[in-house]
Order: structure tokens, then sequence, then C-alpha cells
């Protein structure tokens, strides 16, 4: 296939690089212009850089791919005057996997019916090194056909593609999912903290937690508490991992939409605020389960 691709950062670069292995051809964007040459130089048969959104939308592509930072830089991607939408054709299907709101992916998905082109919104989760070793998890919302005919082409980035139903449902489940992340590793935190300060071993107390009812993801396979386990961001000074600054973004998409839907999210909020305030100390860019810092004496 010919395909397009918008967005070579953290996420963007391996992706592209696995799927020229699988022997695509390639037509890349950024903004950085080291990015672009850098898949450029490194495969000159499979990869041709690009000047804007627009060369890649009037290059007659198969597929375009976007994996950009937020709601702002995929709408001026695909609505700008040198955007997609100006001057991509309905032969050109479109999967935007950046994580943004859900309501931006619905309206761009409007956009698209109108002109008759094929889209999905296909956020991932799984990380820089689901990235890298193409076991990302899509979660793809749109017509369950497109989904179909674009399953295998997302299988040579993730190993877990899963259709959510109607546009901007792929949103949903990643951003949903995602809060409740947020919130679970705020709890585990709290739960290890007061734990340990009140004389348990961290290691005997987690290794209660993870078989008895207070069991999650945060507490079995992430847990916040330094040395309770290896290769997790908490043995490593919270280094590598989901930023802080990430969880918060997502977390802000959750309440927005929230806010949209008229629905409460009470825990959802009080996480964004604790996050937000663990961020204003300057500690953004630690990786998310550094949040326990707030509950233990520096
Ligand atoms: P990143 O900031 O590393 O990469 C984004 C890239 O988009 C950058 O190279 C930037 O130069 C480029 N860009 C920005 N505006 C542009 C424009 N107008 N035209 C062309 N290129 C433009 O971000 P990332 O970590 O690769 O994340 C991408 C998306 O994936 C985000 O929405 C993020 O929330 C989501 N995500 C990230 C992770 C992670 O662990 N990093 C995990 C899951 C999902």
């Amino acid at each position: 296939m010919k395909i397009g691709f918008i967005g070579l950062g953290n996420m963007g670069s391996p992706m592209v690089r696995n799927l020229i292995k699988a022997g695509h051809q390639l037509t890349v964007f950024d903004i950085v212009e080291s990015s672009v040459k850098q898949i450029v130089e490194k495969f000159p048969a499979n990869a041709v850089a690009a000047a804007s959104p627009k060369d890649i939308a009037c290059a007659n592509l198969d597929l375009i791919i976007t994996m950009l930072p937020a709601s702002s830089h995929v709408r001026s991607v695909y609505e700008g005057p040198n955007g997609i939408f100006a001057h991509c054709s309905p032969n050109t299907a479109l999967i935007d996997s950046s994580t943004i709101d859900p309501q931006t992916a619905r309206d761009l998905a409007t956009i698209a019916i109108h002109q008759h082109i094929v889209m999905l919104d296909a956020p991932v989760s799984g990380g820089t090194g689901g990235a890298e070793a193409a076991t990302l998890t899509f979660m793809v919302g749109g017509a369950e056909e497109y989904f179909l005919r674009f399953r295998d082409i997302l299988s040579l980035m993730g190993k877990n593609i899963v259709y959510c139903g109607g546009s901007g449902n792929g949103q949903v489940a990643k951003v949903v999912n995602n809060m409740l992340l947020g919130i679970s590793m705020i709890g585990t935190a709290e739960a290890m903290s007061l734990g340990v300060t009140l004389g348990m071993d961290p290691k005997v107390l987690a290794g209660i937690i993870n078989t008895s009812s207070g069991r999650c993801w945060s507490s079995e396979i992430y847990n916040p508490f330094p040395g309770v386990l290896e290769n997790v961001p908490s043995s490593r000074g919270y280094t590598g991992g989901f930023g802080t600054d990430l969880m918060l973004k997502d977390l802000g998409l959750a309440a927005e939409a929230a806010k949209l839907a008229k629905q409460p999210v009470p825990l959802g909020s009080l996480a964004q605020q604790i996050y937000q305030t663990f961020s204003l100390q300057g500690k953004g860019q630690l990786d998310f389960s550094a949040i326990i810092q707030l509950f233990q004496k520096q």
C-alpha cells in the first residue's frame, strides 16, 4: 500500500518503521524536519518526504495515518487551508491515531462523510514500548466495514485491534480507560503510602492487595511504591513510562467529554486536580505513578 504518515514523534516514528518493515511505501511529514530526515535517510527505498499535509493529500495515496499531539494539531492538519480535507480525494482513506476528544473525532468524521472519504478514529494504548514492538492496542471507531478493511494494516503496528462502534468511540474507550487508570493509580498510591507509614513492608503489603479485593492494574503490574516491582518506572526514579502531563491531558479530555454529555465524573475531576497540583510542582515529566510522592515525606 501507499501510505502517508503525519506526526513522526515518539509514537509515530516507530509505527512508521513497522509499516516499512512490512513492505509498505511511506510518504511522511512532520513540522520537525529532522524527524522526517531520519526516516527518509534510513529507508531511502521505502520512504519519501512530503512538505505539508496538502502534499500528502495530493499524492493519491491509499491511506493517510495521523499521530499528532492533541485536538488543535489534528484540526489544523485536517481542516486547515493546506490540510487534508481541502485536497484529499475519496480514493484515500484516513485514520487518526492521536488521542483527542471524541467530539473532534466525530466532527472530522462528519466532514469525511460529506466528502465521501473513509475515516476511522484509532487511538492507541501501549506506550512507546508498544509502538516499537508493534504490540499496541488500537481502539477503533467508525463504520465496521472500514474497520475490517484496515484491520490488517493496523495489525502491523499493534497486537489488539478492537472495534468500538461508531465514529468517536475509539476515543471514548481510550479516555474512559485512562480516566479510570488515573483514579486507580492515586488510590493505589494512597493505600500503599498509608500501609507503609503504619508499619507494613511494601512488598508484603502489595502481595496482600494483589491477592485481595484491592487488586488492580496499578497495584499488580505498575505498583507506584519504589522497589515493589522490577522494571517499572517506580523502580527507576519514575523515568520512562507514561508522563504525568500526558495523563493530565487525557483526564482533561475525559472532563471535556463529560461536560458535553452533562455526566458527573467527580473522581475523574478530583484526579485531574491532583495530577495538576503535582505537575505544578515541576513533576509533569515524571511517570504518572510518581503521584505517590504527594503522599510521602520528601
Ligand atoms: P510527540 O509529541 O512525540 O509526537 C507528535 C509529533 O507530531 C511531533 O513530532 C510533532 O512535531 C508533530 N506535529 C505537531 N504538529 C504537527 C503538524 N501540524 N503537522 C505535522 N506534524 C506535527 O507525541 P507522541 O508521544 O508521539 O504522541 C502522539 C499521540 O499519541 C498523542 O495524542 C498522545 O496522547 C498519544 N499517545 C501517546 C503515548 C505515549 O506513551 N507517548 C501512548 C498512547 C497514546
